[in-house]
């Protein structure tokens, strides 16, 4: 908040806030600024997880037509990839059975992609027969997680993975591969680089056009950040590469800035900060949307997303789960109507 007054902060109506303010400039307008240093990219893609990675580990059933609108309004802010839903087991992850209705149901926007993820080929036949143009499957480089986490090996899990693709090649569809506990394992404890790289490297050798790096716990440091971009970069080339952090240590933004600084280009996040682990005690949510926004914005780099819209799309869902956001930006941003009332007395 740069260093308005906290009286000032206060006094301003969220709206007033959002539309009037130059600390959250319009981000569908061009950068006014050169990047803020060299080296940076120019452009960040922004994938947004939160219909999926984030609404997958809330305990209550969200309803269909609320992920609906959610996906609408964050297609409408511009965002360029919106992971829509899980084709997995309706036993296994009861929050995802409705998937075959939301994807049928949301608004497909020209030019924006709407990946689904699919842990195996049955998933992957219904996801296309729903519609699906883009899927992900979801492996990682810690062998005690697979095995919790998708119940099979890391082996077993590439074998599975390699008849998604298989398949998604002959309908010429592309497919984004994930390798989780990247920084860290729940289990495991410290994952060895090599190993995140080696499952990198056989993701994008089968034939994923995209390896997202998944702090799944959100543990990891600038610093074990750029010792695992290191060993991963050396396999798989940088443009191919997305990171995807979760925040529980408060370390997300200088992971995400020590990946662009290493040539990333790709950021996973999730409206509102929405998700967490359910495998992984404690483990808050992927970093907000918002918050990656705002750095990027006022960094100079174009990410194409307009911050207003994201954040309505935030208030939104936040709202409609009952819950407080994680979103930094938004909460400074979001003052209740009775605090204000308060002030005013
Ligand atoms: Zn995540």
């Amino acid at each position: 908040m740069g260093n308005v007054p906290t009286a000032v902060k206060h006094c301003l109506s969220y709206q007033h806030l959002l539309k009037d303010q130059i600390w959250i400039s319009d981000a569908t307008s061009p950068p006014e600024q050169e990047s803020y240093a060299a080296g940076l990219p120019q452009h960040v893609k922004i994938v947004e997880v939160g219909p999926r990675d984030g609404l997958q580990n809330e305990q209550t059933f969200v309803p269909t037509d609320v992920k609906i609108e959610l996906i609408n309004r964050l297609s409408e802010a511009g965002l360029p990839a919106i992971e829509v839903t899980s084709f997995v087991s309706s036993r296994w992850v009861p929050q995802m059975s409705d998937h075959t209705e939301v994807m049928q149901s949301i608004k497909k926007y020209p030019g924006v992609r709407y990946p689904v993820l699919t842990p195996n080929i049955q998933g992957f036949n219904s996801a296309i027969a729903a519609g699906a143009t883009e899927v992900s499957v979801f492996g990682a480089a810690s062998q005690s997680f697979s095995e919790r986490n998708i119940n099979c090996s890391i082996e077993e899990s590439m074998k599975k993975f390699e008849d998604v693709v298989k398949a998604a090649c002959n309908l010429s569809l592309p497919v984004r591969g994930y390798v989780s506990c990247a920084l860290g394992c729940p289990y495991e404890g410290d994952i060895a680089a090599p190993k995140v790289a080696e499952v990198s490297k056989r993701l994008y050798s089968m034939g994923c056009y995209e390896v997202s790096l998944g702090d799944t716990i959100g543990v990891g440091t600038p610093g074990s950040m750029r010792t695992m971009l290191d060993a991963v970069m050396k396999e798989v080339p940088v443009s191919s590469l997305a990171v995807h952090c979760h925040d529980t240590y408060g370390q997300a933004l200088a992971n995400i800035l020590t990946a662009m600084e290493m040539g990333v280009s790709v950021v996973d996040c999730a409206v509102a900060g929405l998700g967490g682990c359910p495998y992984a005690n404690g483990a808050t949510g992927n970093v907000a949307t918002e918050d990656v926004i705002y750095m990027l914005n006022g960094m100079g780099i174009h990410t194409g997303v307009n911050l207003h819209k994201v954040m309505e799309a935030g208030n939104f869902i936040c709202s409609a789960l009952n819950k407080k956001t994680n979103s930094k930006v938004a909460q400074a941003s979001f003052v209740p109507q009775n605090e204000i009332y308060a002030l005013h007395d």
